[in-house]
């Protein structure tokens, strides 16, 4: 009955889904109060909160942080929490991020599956529950807006208002993730006047701008030459040589005493260094090669190199750690000029029983020893659940039934609003060996896992109900 219901509001996914996808909602953290995080964040998630109305619910909106759809009555909460901000759209797509495009039975664009499609799935499961089954439960949809960025919205909510008994945040992978590693970022900074009389100088960094908890495709730099003390027909044979013999992509140009040098590497998501190419990373080799070839050495370069490199394990910083929920990996986020700091910024996915501070602790002690600051932020504790635990038995349950499947539950890198609640794990909407379309140009759903994501939340909302 459910599953019919389920597929003759197939129609009403769709459309909703995408009528979410054409909001540009990427969470910008404003002073208004009005919006706290910007405008399209703001009308997403009034627009939500107005369908659920229309669909019979009770909802709230707390503050403009964020809000709730709720039906059902009793004690127990059972919590949905999902979000309705994107990353931004970047570029290489093949149709317009903001517009949803149906193509080949996929709804295309920005936030299709990072997480206004699954959105759309456990709000139409509630209803397909509403309309036709009893259940002794409260069942509330959490709205958040700030999730690809602090969190904010999230920990308002649970600065105000209930705590779900038991859930799920449909955000990650099926069939249900039992660890989330831990997530800590360190900025690394070095006095950047100390080297204001060097005969090179770094002049400007850009990086566009990229995420701490983005793998960088690019970054530019350019050098000011003094070139009174040190002759441009030395540099440049030295630069074309390194490069090569680095062989990292990077094109230098020389301009009267200038050097503008462009790093390329391969966009990634953070949790997955591994995918990606660095092109931070490899521009800071290249510098502290220039600068210590011609002998003004910068310690947090020197440091970088020694430490850090292209690796992404951590090894030569001795935090390569391990365990069942994988490997520790780091990602190279930031290169920028911070007030007269120069700095770099580093995010870490931690392996859920290292010890947080074990990490950012050793880290800090290297650099020391090079007179480097260390400022530790974002630190967001690992989520475990055993994987024996009922909440995890019971989804994965679900999903292998559904499906004829026999998959284990998994840990994953990434960090979801499930790690904010007690007694929550995220659970799909990513099908076992789909590509992660995550925060990547031309980011789809597929209609019939939508739909089936749906049939998926239904049972699950039933069965947690209980
Ligand atoms: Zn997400």
């Amino acid at each position: 009955m459910l599953d019919k219901c389920i597929d003759n509001l197939k129609d009403e996914i769709i459309k909703e889904t995408c009528n979410l996808i054409n909001f540009p909602s990427v969470s910008e953290e404003t002073s208004d109060p009005n919006m706290p995080f910007g405008k399209h964040a703001k009308d997403a998630l009034e627009y939500a909160l107005d369908l659920g109305q229309k669909l019979g619910f009770r909802t709230k909106n707390i503050d403009g942080y964020c809000g709730y759809i709720e039906f059902g009555e009793g004690e127990k909460l059972v919590g949905i929490i999902g979000h309705l901000d994107v990353v931004p759209s970047g570029d290489g797509w093949l149709t317009p991020p903001f517009e949803a495009t149906i193509k080949d039975g996929n709804i295309y664009g920005r936030g299709a599956i990072d997480d206004k499609g699954p959105v759309v799935a456990s709000l139409y499961a509630m209803k397909a529950i509403k309309d036709n089954i009893k259940i002794n439960s409260r069942v509330r949809l959490i709205l958040g807006i700030n999730e690809e960025k602090s969190w904010n919205c999230i920990r308002h909510y649970n600065e105000i208002e209930e705590a779900p008994t038991i859930g799920f945040s449909p955000d990650a992978d099926f069939p249900c993730i039992y660890a989330e590693k831990g997530i800590a970022t360190v900025y690394i900074k070095d006095n950047y006047q100390k080297y204001s009389n060097l005969p090179i100088i770094i002049k400007e960094i850009d990086c566009n701008n990229n995420a701490i908890n983005v793998v960088p495709k690019y970054c530019k730099v350019i050098l000011s030459v003094d070139t009174s003390r040190i002759d441009l027909n030395e540099i440049t044979p030295f630069l074309s040589n390194e490069i090569k013999k680095l062989n990292f992509d990077i094109t230098y140009s020389v301009n009267n005493s200038n050097i503008e040098l462009i790093s390329n590497g391969v966009q990634a998501h953070s949790a997955h260094p591994d995918l990606g190419i660095n092109a931070i990373s490899r521009m800071i080799i290249l510098l502290n090669k220039i600068f210590k070839n011609f002998n003004c050495p910068i310690s947090i370069l020197d440091f970088f190199e020694n430490y850090i490199g292209t690796e992404f394990n951590g090894k030569s910083l001795d935090i390569n750690f391990s365990d069942e929920s994988g490997n520790l990996t780091l990602n190279v986020g930031k290169f920028s000029f911070y007030d007269n700091f120069l700095q770099i910024g580093i995010n870490l996915r931690i392996p859920v029983n290292t010890p947080i501070e074990k990490v950012t602790d050793s880290i800090s002690e290297i650099c020391n020893k090079y007179s480097l600051e260390t400022v530790v932020s974002g630190i967001q504790q690992p989520l475990y659940v055993p994987k024996d635990d009922p909440l995890v038995k019971t989804l994965c349950d679900i999903f292998n039934k559904r499906n004829h499947s026999n998959y284990e539950p998994i840990a994953i890198g990434g960090g979801t609003y499930a790690r904010a609640f007690k007694n929550c794990v995220s659970f799909g909407a990513n099908f076992p060996g789909d590509t992660d379309m995550c925060h990547q140009a031309n980011e789809f759903i597929n209609i019939d896992k939508l739909i089936l994501a749906c049939k998926i939340y239904a049972d699950a909302i039933y069965e947690l109900s209980k």
